[in-house]
């Protein structure tokens, strides 16, 4: 959680950045467009340094999850009825899984018509 935290933060430095850059415009700048720029450019660079870290540390933690719960047989493996991807999924108590396909955005098990046709109820 401390990563989270971090991103919030740069964020906000960002935003402030913007703020400074238009106020430096009506006062005569205090910080030239040069300078303002490779700040801009830093932290653009510390922020995808981030992100790519942050994606990598979700996949680890994703891989580790699915890992361990296959191992303890608490993982099932569906075939999407509609496009056919493999989903894998918990079988958790207190875990509501959705019958929806995380790939189609279908129905797990029941084939879906792409036209409904009709508004009936
Ligand atoms: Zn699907």
């Amino acid at each position: 959680m401390m990563t989270l935290a971090t991103s919030h933060r740069k964020l906000y430095s960002r935003e402030s950045i913007g703020d400074s850059m238009t106020r430096s415009r009506k006062m005569s700048g205090k910080m030239t467009t040069k300078q303002l720029q490779q700040r801009l450019d830093t932290i653009e660079t510390e922020f995808h340094g981030f992100g790519n870290a942050a994606a990598t540390e979700l996949m680890k933690h994703n891989q580790l999850i699915y890992g361990l719960l296959s191992d303890l047989g608490k993982l099932e493996t569906i075939k999407c009825e509609n496009c056919g991807e493999e989903i894998s999924r918990p079988i958790l108590k207190g875990i509501e899984n959705t019958d929806e396909c995380p790939s189609c955005g279908k129905s797990l098990f029941v084939v879906t018509l792409d036209d409904f046709g009709g508004e009936e109820e």
